[in-house]
């Protein structure tokens, strides 16, 4: 069975949802996973907000606002009575519990709830437009079979299990459709798998069911060789190596959640990226396969704190790092870039929620300097460290302010650290010497 994920965008309108359901109607069963309508999680994340800083008229007023806008959609998408009337009374369900939560005092798993809403709203929605066009669909709830442990990771195991259940309990169909993002914790309170987490839910699923392959269908064909939002004349990339696509995705290729290709990994289920919009497109496929043609693609991420430990006590010690690094693993902070000199070290962080505690305790014993607003630019390719082509990246040093780059920490990354003001200029720069191939 193959496992199928259309994003916010897919779902975002009546016509693009037609689009999803010519894709998926080929007659073969397959999990469909569906993120929220485009918009929605962040009017959600909104209307919590509004509810967290005491301004539950403001969320009231979004919460309207949100719900006239699913009545226009259902009754674009819906014209059978009865379904057009079954979904909204469901959807007024889900605002219903909305508007409640603008009494509540806010925790953070009223915020989880909330936030949950657009997923389940979405999936509904798409169901009875199936149903509606005679095709045999039966939605499986998330919640039933998605969970995480303590350390936020997949409890693969459970999900194996419940999933299978679920999948014997409801009706027998061809197209099963599930909600993306949405999961228990540890607790069995709803959580979610963080921003742009339904990708993360189709490939949790395609390991669990050891799925033929998992294809993340969006707005684009496919993952591109730099970031579109920011370059001009970007191009897809036809294949890509599940460590190339892991790297692009943890260092912010946002096409993909961080951890996406993760659960398939070891079990080599490819995962292809379509776009719904021109589905003939190539798209990209991610494999196994690895094909050495230099620097393909570059990405970028932000929010990032570089961190400088300087010690005398450095030169010629063993043991510093240990104790660095002990610091950081006791506020459980991950370090992203490091590089070090004789007496110096530097590395960066993108969570910085204990960035004091971690500062106070390094200063006991060296000399430490902070930069915040960074951006990690990392170029990817199978074993690009002794690719003929790579030196290019270094023209681009003569007009951008490096302030860190790690090279040869694994033979298909590089990255570099910029002033997240210097990000754009310098991704621009690349794409130029790089691809564009631009003599200077
Ligand atoms: P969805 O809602 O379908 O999950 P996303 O917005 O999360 O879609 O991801 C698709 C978007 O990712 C594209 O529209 C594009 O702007 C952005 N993007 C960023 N970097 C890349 C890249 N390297 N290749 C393709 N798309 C990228
Ligand atoms: N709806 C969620 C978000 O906007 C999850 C997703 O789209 O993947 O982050
Ligand atoms: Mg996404």
């Amino acid at each position: 069975m193959k496992v199928l994920k259309f994003g916010g965008t897919s779902v975002g309108s009546v016509e693009n949802m037609t689009n999803v359901k010519n894709i998926i109607n080929d007659g073969d069963k397959k999990i469909v996973v569906l993120s929220a309508m485009s918009g929605t999680t962040n009017s959600l994340v909104e209307i919590a907000s509004q509810i967290k800083y005491s301004n539950p008229e403001r969320a009231l007023e979004d919460i309207n606002m949100l719900h006239e806008k699913y009545i226009l959609v259902i009754d674009e998408l819906l014209h059978d009575k009865p379904l057009n009337s079954l979904t909204k009374s469901y959807i007024s369900e889900r605002f219903n519990f909305l508007i409640e939560s603008t009494y509540k005092t806010f925790l953070s798993v009223i915020e989880n709830q909330i936030l949950a809403q657009g997923e389940l709203m979405s999936t509904f929605m798409f169901n009875s437009f199936l149903k509606q066009e005679g095709i045999n669909s039966t939605l499986l709830p998330a919640l039933d079979f998605m969970r995480i442990d303590e350390n936020k990771e997949p409890s693969i195991e459970y999900i194996k299990d419940n999933l299978s259940a679920v999948l014997n309990e409801v009706e027998v169909a061809e197209i099963y459709i599930t909600q993306g993002f949405i999961c228990l914790d540890a607790t069995n309170e709803i959580s979610n798998l963080q921003r742009g987490g339904s990708d993360y839910t189709a490939t949790i699923i395609g390991a669990a069911i050891m799925a033929e392959e998992v294809q993340i269908w969006t707005d684009i064909d496919g993952m591109h060789n730099n970031d579109p939002r920011f370059v001009e004349g970007t191009k897809p990339i036809s294949d890509l190596s599940f460590d190339e696509a892991a790297e692009l995705a943890y260092f912010g290729a946002k096409i993909l959640h961080p951890q996406t290709v993760l659960p398939v990994r070891e079990d080599g289920i490819p995962v292809r990226l379509k776009n719904t919009m021109d589905p003939a497109a190539k798209g990209t496929s991610i494999t196994d396969n690895h094909f050495e043609t230099g620097i393909k693609a570059i990405a970028a991420k932000d929010n990032i704190t570089a961190i400088k430990i300087k010690s005398g006590r450095m030169l010629q010690a063993h043991g510093f790092l240990k104790k660095v690094f002990e610091i950081f693993e006791i506020y459980e902070t991950s370090i992203d870039m490091i590089t070090t000199s004789e007496v110096a070290v530097s590395l960066t962080i993108d969570d910085d929620r204990n960035l004091d505690k971690i500062v106070s305790e390094l200063e006991t014993f060296a000399t430490i300097e902070v930069d915040q607003n960074q951006s990690i630019i990392c170029l990817v390719g199978h074993s690009i460290v002794n690719h003929e082509g790579t030196h290019r990246l270094f023209k681009i040093l003569k007009d951008v302010k490096v302030r860190m780059i790690s090279y040869g920490g694994s033979k298909n990354n590089i990255s570099l650290l910029v002033d997240t003001k210097n990000k754009i200029p310098t991704l621009q720069k690349l794409n130029s010497y790089l691809f564009e191939l631009v003599t200077l």
